[in-house]
């Protein structure tokens, strides 16, 4: 049922409104709604969630294995103890999520099924309107809302990317996108082949290498992988003396982002010495006989795509155990029976599961409009990568690629709740970020360059993505340890920001 309402010149009859709507239910949306109850009481808020739980990302992968790559000691809230394994499993996460939502009363504000479509911005009203899809009543539904919080994450959760390789639908047997993992997916002594070689294939191959009769990792290039002990010494120490939750959290989340600022900094610095320290690991694992520098050795400098870790070196020893096995070769076509590679080799194979990213969405697949004007981010200026300019009273939250997103949820969250706080105290409504006279004429660079993160999932879509300028608070450093600095401590009188 489609509503014939206005959305952009007055308040819609009907609408439920509240202060701030947030859209997304995962890890990111319920930081947004934590933020806002401690540091701005009194405001109303909901969360629109299109999945039927909470989650997000930890909800929508179901494939075998399916974990973390960053440690849950930075990937989890600052403000909420971790108390598990390093690398934790989805379930661990999904539960941790759980019982925040208890501690925090936040379960009560979510509403499930529930799909943003079009997001409108009335300058008359004053006010974002949403129009929502309730998936349970099959009915269009209006929010409206003073501030919109964006929390939808980067990929569209629907389903993955698969590059259109040749001839894939001559291939007889089964093709699986991990994002969309079928319940009746049964691989015993079966043979295997997972197109990529990122940290979704590093999980899944040690996870499914016992059941299948073989597995095999077929990658078009190389990628680091480090092997990790999944425990913290410094937290197995702490946890014997006694010390208290609360603190082993913060230690041991400050000795892993120490740690962490030393790699980042030498995959700049001292990228060489960083990359044979990585490889050198690698061949540790695998022994002196295997081909090391054709399978493991990338071509570009370390952290310019995510460091994959391999918790206990599960993977390393599924290549040794014979399991599991790496080609590195590119793909002809897909036959009848397999892969034939552009070597002349062919892979024989029952399943061939495309391990090969994302399809990465800007905004959710939300429309958006300020006064019926469409609006096309590729042309707006990040506005300290939180606000968008010529957007009136909205934020999304993009978190770190190199470091856990959740640093970043953290850091957008304070900034955001200080800045409606802002507001109350200079009593105005809308909140819009500008270029001054002197930004003008800045030359736009992409929201990510290449030379800092080049994945593919990224460099597919940035075209898409807003631009970022070469001075602040238009830069988009995607670096923690400035970040942590800059943005508690952002100026809102700089004259970025128009106030009304
Ligand atoms: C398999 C996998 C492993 C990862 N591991 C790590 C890791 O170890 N460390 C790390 O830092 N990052 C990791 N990431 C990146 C990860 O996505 C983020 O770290 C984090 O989970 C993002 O949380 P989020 O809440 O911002 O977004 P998401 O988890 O993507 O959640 C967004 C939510 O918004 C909802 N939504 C989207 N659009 C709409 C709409 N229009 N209307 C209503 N609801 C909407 C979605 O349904 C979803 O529930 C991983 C990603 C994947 C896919």
């Amino acid at each position: 049922m489609s509503m014939a309402v206005d959305l952009t010149n007055a308040a819609p009859q009907g609408a439920k409104h509240f202060d701030v709507l947030i859209v997304g239910a995962g890890i990111s949306g319920i930081d947004a709604a934590y933020h806002l109850q401690k540091e701005c009481p009194g405001k109303s808020f909901v969360l629109l969630e299109t999945q039927e739980t909470f989650g997000g990302t930890w909800n929508t992968h179901k494939y075998p294995g399916i974990r973390s790559d960053s440690d849950l000691f930075t990937f989890g809230y600052g403000w909420k103890p971790w108390e598990g394994p390093l690398i934790a499993t989805a379930d661990e996460i999904l539960n941790y999520l759980d019982d925040a939502l208890d501690e925090q009363n936040i379960r009560e504000h979510i509403r499930y099924r529930h799909q943003v479509e079009d997001a409108s911005w009335s300058s008359k009203a004053k006010q974002w309107s949403l129009r929502v899809r309730d998936d349970e009543s099959g009915e269009e539904v209006l929010f409206t809302g003073n501030f919109l919080w964006m929390c939808q994450g980067y990929y569209r959760h629907s389903e993955g990317y698969t590059p259109d390789f040749p001839g894939m639908d001559q291939f007889q047997g089964r093709i699986v996108h991990p994002q969309t993992w079928p319940e009746d997916m049964d691989y015993t002594d079966r043979e295997v082949v997972v197109i990529g070689s990122g940290a979704t294939a590093a999980t899944l191959i040690p996870a499914m290498a016992d059941d299948t009769k073989h597995i095999t990792m077929l990658q078009r290039s190389p990628t680091y992988f480090y092997a990790l002990p999944n425990r913290s010494v410094v937290r197995d120490m702490l946890l014997k003396i006694g010390v208290s939750a609360e603190w082993i959290h913060d230690i041991v989340r400050s000795d892993i982002l120490a740690n962490q600022k030393v790699i980042t900094r030498r995959s700049f610095d001292d990228s060489e010495a960083l990359k044979n320290e990585l490889i050198a690991g690698a061949r540790m694992h695998l022994g002196l006989d295997f081909d090391v520098e054709k399978h493991f050795t990338p071509s570009y400098r370390p952290w310019r795509q995510r460091l994959a870790v391999v918790p206990d070196g599960d993977l390393f020893q599924g290549i040794r155990s014979g399991k599991a096995s790496v080609v590195t070769d590119q793909i002809e076509t897909f036959t009848k029976d397999g892969i034939l590679l552009k070597s002349g080799d062919e892979l024989t194979t029952d399943i061939i599961i495309t391990a090969t990213g994302f399809n990465m969405s800007a905004m959710g697949d939300v429309n958006f409009s300020v006064d019926g004007e469409v609006v096309d981010f590729a042309d707006c200026w990040g506005h300290r990568s939180i606000q968008f300019s010529g957007v009136p009273n909205m934020a999304w939250v993009f978190g770190y690629l190199r470091a856990s997103w959740t640093l970043r949820a953290d850091l957008v969250a304070g900034y955001i709740c200080r800045l409606l706080n802002h507001m109350d105290e200079k009593g105005v409504k809308v909140v819009t970020p500008r270029l001054r006279d002197e930004d003008l004429q800045m030359e736009p660079l992409p929201f990510i360059t290449e030379d800092n993160f080049n994945a593919g999932y990224i460099m597919r879509k940035v075209h898409l993505m807003p631009r970022q300028g070469d001075r602040e608070p238009w830069v988009h450093s995607q670096d923690y340890f400035t970040e942590k600095e800059s943005i508690p401590a952002a100026d809102l009188e700089d004259g970025t920001l128009i106030y009304q």
